[in-house]
C-alpha cells in the first residue's frame, strides 16, 4: 500500500531492514513522476504494483536523487519512462554502469567499500538475475534547475550539495508545498544546514 501526501502525492516507505528508501510518487493530470528507482528489481516491481492500483496517470519520468545502490538499482523496471539525473549523478552512475553485479563482483564493491556487507546480502536476494545486469542509460540530464510539466503540474527539480552527498536531487512540486530531499537531510556531519518541516522530509 503507498501512503496518500496530497491530492496528487504518494510515497512508499522505507524499510531499513532492506535498506530500502522512501520512493515517491506526484500525478499530475497527463503524467506522473516517480522520485527515486528502488534498491532492487524487486523493489521497484513492488512500487510499480502499487501504482498500477492507483490508476494514476502513466509514469512518464523517473528522478534518481543521487547515485548510492539503493535509490538507483531498479531504475531498469520503469519500461519506457524517461530516467533523470543531475550531471554529477550521472558521472557517478557511469562507474557504475562498469561494473558487474554477479557475486564475485559484488564481493570485490564491499571490499572496495563501494557498498557494505548487508547491502550485498540485500542484493542478492532481491536481484537474482544479475549476470548480465548493469544500470541503464539516463534519459535526461540537467545541471542546476530543471522544470517538468505533468500536465496541469509543473516540478521544479534542483542540484544541491547536501551534507549527505555533493549530487543530490531535491523536488519541489510547489502547488502543494512538498519537498523531497532524497537522503540529503542524513548529515555526515555536525553542520546540519537543513531545517525543514518534518512532514516535507522524505529521507
Ligand atoms: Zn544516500
Amino acid at each position: 500500500m503507498l501512503k496518500q501526501l496530497s491530492e496528487s502525492i504518494y510515497y512508499m516507505v522505507n524499510d531499513n531492514e532492506r535498506e530500502r528508501p522512501v520512493l515517491g510518487l506526484v500525478c499530475g493530470e497527463k503524467y506522473s513522476l516517480v522520485i527515486d528507482a528502488g534498491n532492487s528489481v524487486q523493489h521497484a516491481r513492488e512500487f510499480l504494483t502499487e501504482i498500477q492500483r492507483l490508476q494514476v496517470p502513466p509514469v512518464r519520468y523517473v528522478v534518481i536523487t543521487h547515485a548510492h545502490w539503493d535509490h538507483f538499482l531498479g531504475m531498469n523496471e520503469y519500461g519506457d519512462a524517461i530516467v533523470i539525473v543531475n550531471r554529477l549523478t550521472e558521472q557517478r552512475l557511469n562507474e557504475w554502469r562498469e561494473y558487474a553485479f554477479d557475486d564475485t563482483a559484488l564481493l570485490e564493491h564491499v571490499e572496495n567499500k563501494r557498498i557494505s556487507a548487508h547491502a550485498m546480502e540485500v542484493i542478492q536476494n532481491e536481484m537474482l538475475d544479475r549476470e548480465s545486469f548493469r544500470p541503464g542509460t539516463s534519459g535526461m540530464v540537467f545541471e542546476g534547475t530543471l522544470q517538468l510539466d505533468l500536465g496541469n503540474k509543473v516540478r521544479m527539480l534542483e542540484q544541491i550539495r547536501s551534507t549527505h552527498t555533493d549530487d543530490s536531487t531535491i523536488v519541489y512540486v510547489p502547488e502543494e508545498k512538498t519537498l523531497f530531499l532524497g537522503d540529503s537531510p542524513y548529515s555526515t556531519t555536525t553542520r546540519s544546514l537543513f531545517h525543514y518541516k518534518q512532514h516535507c522530509c522524505f529521507t
